[in-house]
């Protein structure tokens, strides 16, 4: 539904880069993750039925989220490109790491990474739903979010803060 697809894409979101490791590693770009719980830690991503990453989660029962910067949109548009090779090969043209909990690439200079096992999957139309239970996550560079708005990859306008406290209200700083 094309009017779908407009309507969502007003909804500004940050991009990070799934992987799933084993004998056969694979990367895909998604903006369709979130937090689902603090205790116990759960975050959920939404991966196409046909995707690769989907079949390399499902049989893995892992994933890892690495959370781009605004200098990563390379990566982002990288990893959506489906001319890009499989396995290990496909991890050439960034630097990583394998993550310490599920041995998943984790993207070098990115703002964060999560290594997750997935505890759920939910079939939902055209997608799944995965929620994965957080093993281990880390803060990692301090520059600003890379962002998906309108279609288009996107950094922060004009810097103005206004900060959210634990409650969840907010002041102007
Ligand atoms: C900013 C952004 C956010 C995104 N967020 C998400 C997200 O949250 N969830 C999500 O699932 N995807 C998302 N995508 C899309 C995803 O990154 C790409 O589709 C990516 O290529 C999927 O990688 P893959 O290797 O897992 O699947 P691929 O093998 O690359 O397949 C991706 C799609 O292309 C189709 N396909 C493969 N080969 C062909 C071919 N030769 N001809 C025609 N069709 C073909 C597949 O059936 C599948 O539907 C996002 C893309 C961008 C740019």
């Amino acid at each position: 539904m094309e009017s779908l697809r407009q309507v969502m894409s007003t909804f500004a979101t940050g991009v990070t880069v799934i992987t799933v490791g084993g004998a056969n590693p694979h990367g895909m770009t998604a903006n369709a993750f979130c937090s689902v719980s603090l205790d116990p830690p759960l975050v959920l991503c939404c991966v196409s039925g046909t995707a690769r990453l989907h079949k390399a989660v499902a049989a893995e029962g892992h994933f890892a989220v690495s959370v781009l910067c605004a200098e990563q949109e390379g990566a982002a548009r990288y990893f959506a490109d489906r001319s890009r090779p499989c396995g290990r090969e496909q991890f050439a043209p960034v630097d990583w790491l394998p993550g310490p909990r599920t041995g998943a690439p984790l993207i070098s200079d990115a703002l964060a990474w999560l290594e997750c096992e997935v505890t759920e999957e939910h079939v939902a139309g055209d997608h799944s739903i995965f929620v994965g239970r957080v093993l281990d996550a880390a803060p990692g560079t301090e520059r600003t979010a890379l962002l998906f708005h309108g279609g288009s990859f996107r950094g922060l306008a004009d810097g103005s803060v206004t900060a959210a406290r634990p409650d969840g209200t907010v002041s102007a700083g």
